[in-house]
């Protein structure tokens, strides 16, 4: 029986390192299709520049799929509808592509997907991009796997796909406004060009002081790797990025150079954190709740019912009186990333300062991210809220990170002109008082009997095995930390 293989892109924006359009290749026949979803475009997560990045690494892969002699299909609507309309011309036998840890939308369309697959006895088959592990019965020897996964040899760009000869229109990539979606802002340069001239760009420059300016947002901009959307998108592998940066920490580590060691010793500090992404994603793909539901069910009722809009309302629009939570909610608003410290302080300026529940603000900030990334952003906004019952609270004080990372006050002044005139509002809330409360509601019920079991639980179901950490009883029951302060281990396995 003569084989035709339909490749479906969807996270996976790229023709290098790419599992399912290999298998096509040793198929009689390909066709290759992207599906602008309805479900994902109208979701609460999906921004007009998640679109507008997607419309445009779509474009250039296009053309880097016509190169291969493939026409890529660009559809929208709902699956497997798309799929059935399809299959009416076309008598597909097999539909590859990559695993995703999507939100719960995806999660939903792939079971009916498969369904429908089963109907049509069309086989189905997946291949993993990341280091997520899908049916992972523990997290003992994860951290092998993800190693053993990111040396593998980066697929080829295959050659000798065979085309099938289908008389199906190309169709194009809707515009905004046909998806109800407002004009995006502006993005950065999509396509998988783009994301191979930001990884070059980083090992090569830009991350020579990596771990001295990351936490900054005055320097973490030019100095932090910038391909967490390419990642997102998949118009590079996580595989690709892995093993250009350990070539590039090799290379620099035979230098004589002092300075050459410097680098490689601070891309040292960027290889870590690529395996937290998959840690990370790994928490949603084996606990799918996550996304709406707390990681300790200890916590349900926490905040819920006291959800204050206005102050919602003023932290999402850049408003709330305290200069460095404002500057960067309004720098990410306008350009769509802010780095890691700022993000958590956002989050915990919601959590605690305002009282505010994850899930709201969760999704504006989704939105905000062009790299939104479901896994890894759930669990962060869970761990920066106090919900998960493992991590030791983290509460940012905005003046503190505004005296450490931006003492001149150059970063606030930009994005708050206004700051230190009367047009700038008083602070929202009194900052002693509120955190005050706030601890001292997480820490009755981080004591009760429940959150302590859990705290077991979650650990031993999420946690990292390669820590170091204590892994369940003396972690999770130890008693208040200081203000402030997080113990070295912790540091280094989560920030
Ligand atoms: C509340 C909150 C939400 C977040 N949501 C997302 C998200 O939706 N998508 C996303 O990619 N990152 C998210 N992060 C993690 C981190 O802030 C971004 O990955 C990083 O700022 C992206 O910029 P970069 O690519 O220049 O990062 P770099 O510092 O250059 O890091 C390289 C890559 O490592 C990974 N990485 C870095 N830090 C982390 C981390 N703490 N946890 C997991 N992976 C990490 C990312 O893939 C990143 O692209 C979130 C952090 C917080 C506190």
């Amino acid at each position: 029986m003569s084989t035709l293989a339909l490749v479906w892109f969807k996270r996976d924006l790229r023709v290098q390192d790419h599992a399912a359009l290999q298998a096509a290749a040793r198929c009689d026949a390909a066709l290759a299709l992207y599906v602008a979803e309805p479900e994902w475009t109208g979701s609460p997560e999906c921004d007009a520049q998640h679109v507008q990045f997607a419309a445009d690494s779509v474009a250039t892969l296009r053309t880097d799929l016509a190169a291969l002699g493939l026409t890529l299909l660009v559809r929208v609507g709902d699956l497997p509808q798309v799929f059935a309309d399809i299959y009416r011309t076309v008598p597909l036998t097999h539909l590859f592509s990559h695993e995703e840890t999507g939100p719960g939308w995806s999660y939903s369309r792939d079971k009916r997907v498969a369904q429908w697959c089963r109907s049509q006895g069309v086989i189905w088959q997946e291949w993993p991009q990341s280091g997520v592990v899908r049916h992972l019965r523990n997290r003992a020897g994860w951290s092998a796997r993800w190693q053993a996964r990111m040396d593998a040899p980066i697929a080829d760009i295959p050659q000798g796909l065979r085309a099938a000869a289908v008389p199906l229109m190309a169709g194009d990539f809707p515009a905004l406004r046909t998806l109800g979606l407002p004009q995006s802002r502006p993005t950065p340069v999509a396509g998988t060009q783009a994301a191979v001239a930001t990884l070059h760009s980083f090992l090569r420059y830009r991350g020579a002081r990596y771990r001295s300016d990351l936490s900054s947002p005055l320097s973490a901009q030019a100095s932090c790797s910038r391909l967490s959307a390419h990642l997102a998108f998949g118009t590079l592998s996580m595989r690709q990025v892995h093993q250009a940066t350990e070539a590039r920490i090799r290379e620099l580590q035979a230098s004589d150079n002092p300075q050459e060691r410097s680098f490689g010793w601070h891309l040292r500090g960027f290889s870590g954190r690529l395996r937290w992404h998959c840690h990370f994603m790994q928490k949603l793909e084996d606990q799918p709740d996550i996304e709406f539901h707390h990681f300790a069910r200890a916590y349900d009722g926490l905040r819920e019912g006291e959800f204050n809009a206005a102050h919602f309302e003023a932290w999402r629009a850049g408003r709330t009186g305290f200069p460095m939570v404002d500057a960067c909610m309004r720098c990410l608003n306008a350009t769509g990333w802010i780095n890691f410290r700022m993000r958590a302080m956002l989050v915990s300026f919601a959590a605690y300062h305002l009282w505010l529940h994850w899930r709201e603000p969760g999704l504006h900030l989704a939105r905000q991210f062009l790299d939104f990334e479901p896994g890894i952003h759930w669990s962060q906004m869970q761990m920066q809220s106090g919900t998960t019952g493992i991590n030791a609270l983290r509460v940012y004080s905005p003046a503190k990170q505004q005296a450490d990372q931006d003492p001149q006050g150059v970063f606030v002044s930009r994005w708050v002109p206004e700051w230190g005139t009367p047009a700038y509002p008083p602070p929202i809330v009194d900052e002693r008082s509120a955190v005050k409360q706030a601890k001292d509601r997480i820490y009755a019920i981080r004591q009760s009997q429940q959150a302590r079991d859990e705290a077991d639980a979650v650990q031993q179901r999420h946690g990292s095995r390669k820590s170091g950490l204590p892994q369940s009883k003396s972690f999770s029951r130890r008693g208040k930390p200081a203000e402030q302060t997080t113990p070295p281990l912790q540091r280094e396995l989560f920030e």
